[in-house]
């Protein structure tokens, strides 16, 4: 199996199986972001406590690269601290921004290399972004909130 397929799977494994993905009843803020071009869309609750990310959780509809990829920010940020949370998001959206050369930071992205070659393509890069512009907009009102 090549490096492609095994992405391939990783995807289509979150796509099928999506963690996180029901919306606490418990929130700091909720926010919903809409992928026109493609029609996916993500609503997404953040709660922080005691400096962390204490809960993310989300529901949506959308191709598999939009709902896979929520699915492994979701993961990946959950219990992280914002300042580490942002560590994440800023490397993942230099690899959408890559145009396909770079392979990503596997030991900060981990699943989320899997969309390494989605930046090749600037139609889909909206979608595996979705989700993760969707934690950046809550964290963001989060903030402001607290100051
Ligand atoms: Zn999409």
């Amino acid at each position: 199996m090549n490096l492609d397929n095994l992405y391939q799977e990783v995807i289509l494994d979150h796509y099928k199986h999506p963690e996180n993905k029901k919306l606490s009843v418990e929130k700091d803020i909720q926010v919903h972001h809409l992928n026109p071009s493609c029609g996916d869309e993500v609503t997404l609750n953040l709660t922080l406590e005691s400096g962390r990310i204490s809960n993310i959780s989300w529901e949506g509809n959308g191709c598999s690269i939009s709902m896979a990829s929520t699915s492994i920010m979701s993961t990946l940020l959950m219990g992280k601290s914002p300042d580490d949370a942002k560590k994440i998001l800023d490397s993942f959206m230099e690899l959408m921004q890559s145009k396909g050369s770079a392979k990503g930071d596997e030991l900060i992205l981990e699943d989320a290399v899997a969309f390494a070659g989605v930046s090749k393509y600037p139609a889909r890069i909206k979608c595996a972004l979705l989700g993760w512009m969707a934690y950046k907009d809550a964290s963001l009102q989060v903030e402001a909130k607290s100051k």
